[in-house]
């Protein structure tokens, strides 16, 4: 048995950010913060992370106090946590210290202080459903996120449109470190940024709370700007990968139905964990004649994607300036390519990715276009309507690369499909209905969590196929190869 204060003293010395002469003061700002100055009946068995925030939280929903503050529990939780978080003028200097001593140390370091916070929602992530799918274009990982809901594209399109909060102006501006949250804005007291300069740029460095891989890793201009994809673009994000060269760096695209969920504010993605994408083989080559230095060619992925390599930067930003203004201007009507609407409207952008492989750069440039017909009123190059039962969501970077995070309705759904696929006498919901139907007449009898999880998959990959601008067909590869000739 424990006392609770002597275990949050405990965790929060541990964490760095006071020492041991500290813990009459931090008992007192416990008492505050739960709200009462008896604390002595309160005891634990083990004084590990979640135990005391999870103690601590039944307290202060017990005695009333986190009613009369009007918070939240996310809100209490991130603010006693804030405790055991170092300031950020400590965290950066001790990343700054660490980077001195290489890249990797300081991300483990700054990553596992992230995770000790509660910051990154370990526990909640650990909810996900995570399974590998082979398929032709090698192993592809399909995630169900019981983490975090998904936004509609409707709605992110919506978010982009609406008159923005005055404070802060999103999720993603730098003002978020620290602030207290509020009903639609998380809490984010425990959260912390590195500062680095990118090519005369103040940005910022964080990781995800509701981390889709390994060490996953948001950077971010601190000025509150729209995402674009140019060249300029594609420069910083080589920077950053040499800034990181452990991690890869991509970026959504700029348009809404093939972007990400946040189009309002200039930020990428990375991580410790090379997705699925980068595995891929290149099918063919391709000549750059203009640019000698580079080498290039189609990735076999269900997307149409060209990868770059090259030891040099310069060289990589001048190709994809190349391929991104022929592609913005590229139209071919014979497979339904259409760079600009009638009235204007741009429709072609890309998703770019970089890595850094036995010291070479590579960069996969994924071509998108988001143009609707009245056939495909969510986008031509989007998942089509007899497989939005499992996703509808927009196709953004994480799941370009082959990565799906699919919505949480499905961990139940699926059960039923299950359930039906076996003979039971359940109603399976109408837009599973066909599809459990073809499971059912096809089920062979043996392992139905397998035969499902393939099932998934599979729609996974017409997901991502369908989300291809240049088809895997014959017609598509001829017209990937007149794209290719214009270059
Ligand atoms: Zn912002």
């Amino acid at each position: 048995m424990m006392a609770i204060t002597e275990a949050f003293v405990g965790l929060a010395i541990q964490s760095g950010a006071y020492q041991a002469l500290d813990g009459l003061y931090l008992t007192n700002q416990l008492r505050r913060l739960v709200g009462q100055d008896d604390l002595s009946t309160v005891t634990i068995e083990t004084s590990d992370l979640y135990t005391v925030i999870d103690t601590l939280t039944r307290v202060v929903e017990s005695n009333g106090h986190l009613a009369k503050l009007g918070w939240t529990t996310e809100i209490w939780q991130a603010a006693l946590c804030d405790y055991l978080t170092p300031l950020p003028s400590a965290l950066n200097r001790q990343f700054a210290e660490n980077y001195q001593l290489s890249p990797e140390r300081a991300t483990t370091a700054f990553y596992q202080s992230s995770c000790d916070n509660d910051y990154i929602k370990v526990r909640q992530i650990a909810k996900n459903i995570v399974f590998k799918h082979p398929s032709q274009y090698g192993d592809m990982t399909i995630s169900i996120n019981l983490s975090k809901p998904e936004k509609d594209p409707k709605e992110i399109a919506a978010a982009k449109l609406a008159p923005q909060a005055d404070f802060p102006k999103c999720q993603l501006c730098m003002e978020n470190e620290g602030y207290l949250g509020r009903l639609n804005h998380p809490a984010r007291t425990n959260h912390r940024i590195i500062r680095f300069d990118l090519v005369g740029e103040n940005w910022g460095f964080q990781y995800s709370p509701y981390a889709y891989y390994r060490e996953h890793a948001i950077f971010l201009n601190e000025v509150h700007q729209p995402m674009v994809i140019d060249s300029a673009t594609i420069d910083k994000i080589l920077r950053v990968v040499s800034k990181f060269p452990h991690y890869f760096v991509g970026s959504n695209a700029d348009l809404s139905i093939v972007g990400g969920s946040i189009l309002a504010h200039e930020h990428f993605q990375g991580g410790g964990e090379q997705l699925p994408m980068s595995f891929a083989e290149i099918e063919k080559k391709i000549v750059l004649l203009k640019f000698p230095a580079v080498q290039a060619g189609i990735l076999k992925w269900p997307m149409s994607v060209i990868r770059l390599m090259s030891t040099s930067i310069e060289e990589l930003v001048a190709a994809s300036e190349h391929i991104l203004q022929v592609w913005d201007n590229y139209s071919d009507e014979a497979v339904d390519v259409l760079a600009h609407s009638r009235d204007g409207e741009r429709h072609h952008t890309i998703t770019p990715i970089a890595r850094r492989r036995d010291g070479v750069y590579e960069l996969d440039l994924v071509l998108r276009d988001n143009h609707t017909t009245a056939a495909y009123p969510d986008g031509v190059f989007h998942p089509h309507q007899d497989v939005q039962h499992i996703k509808k969501e927009n196709i953004g970077l994480i799941e370009v690369m082959g990565l799906a995070i699919l919505p949480a309705r499905l961990k139940d759904e699926l059960e039923v499909v299950k359930a039906y696929v076996l003979g039971q006498a359940v109603k399976v919901a109408d837009y599973h209905q066909r599809w459990a139907d073809e499971l059912k007449q096809d089920f062979s009898g043996a392992d139905i969590d397998g035969y499902l999880n393939t099932a998934v998959g599979q729609k996974f990959e017409r997901v991502l196929e369908d989300a291809g601008v240049f088809k895997r067909d014959a017609e598509g590869r001829l017209a990937f190869e007149r794209f290719i000739e214009v270059l």
